[in-house]
């Protein structure tokens, strides 16, 4: 097993010098094997918000409640990214990209119609009912902020106006719409995709998606953007640290003074995230 730190990867993968010492290490199949073989890629994100994000179902952010630290085991309140909100959209990046170079013509996301052959279908996973499923090899769990949610979330207050831009119309008053708590910008998640077994070819397409992939949350607006940083990449002959086992790891290595803060600076957290594991 071994951590390649963030920025290096990208660079150093762009102008392939990493792509003959990782093909020594024989970390990739040339093709995807029929039965599991033991090959494990985790690709290391940190996930920043850089917007008014809404992780959420039913109208309410998705919260649980959690140890700190690994060593500081005070009770705390997390917000948490669900793991089809983060594969989704990585899986939709992807298939943009496919249908917008023409290698695929007829699958259709999320249906009967699933391929079945395509990168997405093959690497991602599907389910037809009970006409055929592929599991995914791509692997994804709930990722948890940083920064407690009281710290990490602000609530708004939305009006709808009459179309003259005011509250009231002939005598009549409009009441507010409601309320809606939003993930604040700058609020980390730390959380690891891993590949079972990859090709490298299957290795670039999940890295590119998580790079491309700008939007999470509620698909029914604009707000959502986040930025995800590589922090690592690790390659192993099995499972490694959870994503919660990350987050309070991160948590610890957090200066005490910084614990407190929102936004976090994003080079301690990036610290932390480096030496954490
Ligand atoms: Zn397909």
């Amino acid at each position: 097993m071994f951590i390649l730190p963030a920025k290096s990867w990208q660079c150093i993968w762009a102008t392939t010098k990493m792509r003959p010492y990782v093909a020594n290490l024989n970390v990739f199949h040339q093709d995807i094997p029929k039965l599991p073989m033991g090959r494990y890629a985790h690709i290391i994100v940190l996930r920043e918000t850089n917007s008014f994000a809404l992780f959420q179902t039913d109208g309410e952010l998705n919260i649980c409640r959690v140890s700190l630290g690994r060593k500081e085991q005070a009770p705390v309140t997390r917000i948490v990214l669900f793991k089809r909100k983060q594969s989704t959209p990585e899986r939709l990046t992807g298939r943009e990209l496919l249908r917008r170079y023409g290698m695929v013509d007829n699958c259709e996301y999320n249906s009967e119609k699933f391929c079945k052959r395509c990168p997405d279908c093959i690497y991602y996973g599907f389910a037809i009912g009970d006409k055929g499923s592929e599991r995914s090899k791509v692997l994804v769990d709930s990722a948890f902020s940083i920064t407690g949610y009281d710290m990490s979330h602000q609530q708004f207050t939305f009006n709808a106006p009459f179309e003259n831009g005011t509250m009231s119309e002939a005598g009549k008053m409009k009441t507010a719409l409601g309320e809606q708590d939003y993930v604040l910008p700058q609020v980390y998640f730390p959380s690891m995709v891993t590949i079972k077994d990859p090709t490298e070819a299957e290795f670039v397409y999940v890295l590119n998606n998580i790079l491309r992939t700008r939007r999470y949350g509620a698909q029914n607006t604009r707000t959502g953007t986040v930025e995800n940083l590589i922090t690592g990449i690790v390659f192993s002959d099995g499972e490694i640290f959870s994503n919660l086992e990350l987050t309070q790891a991160v948590y610890d290595s957090l200066p005490q003074e910084q614990r407190l803060k929102t936004p976090l600076q994003r080079a301690a957290v990036l610290e932390g995230a480096d030496t954490a594991p």
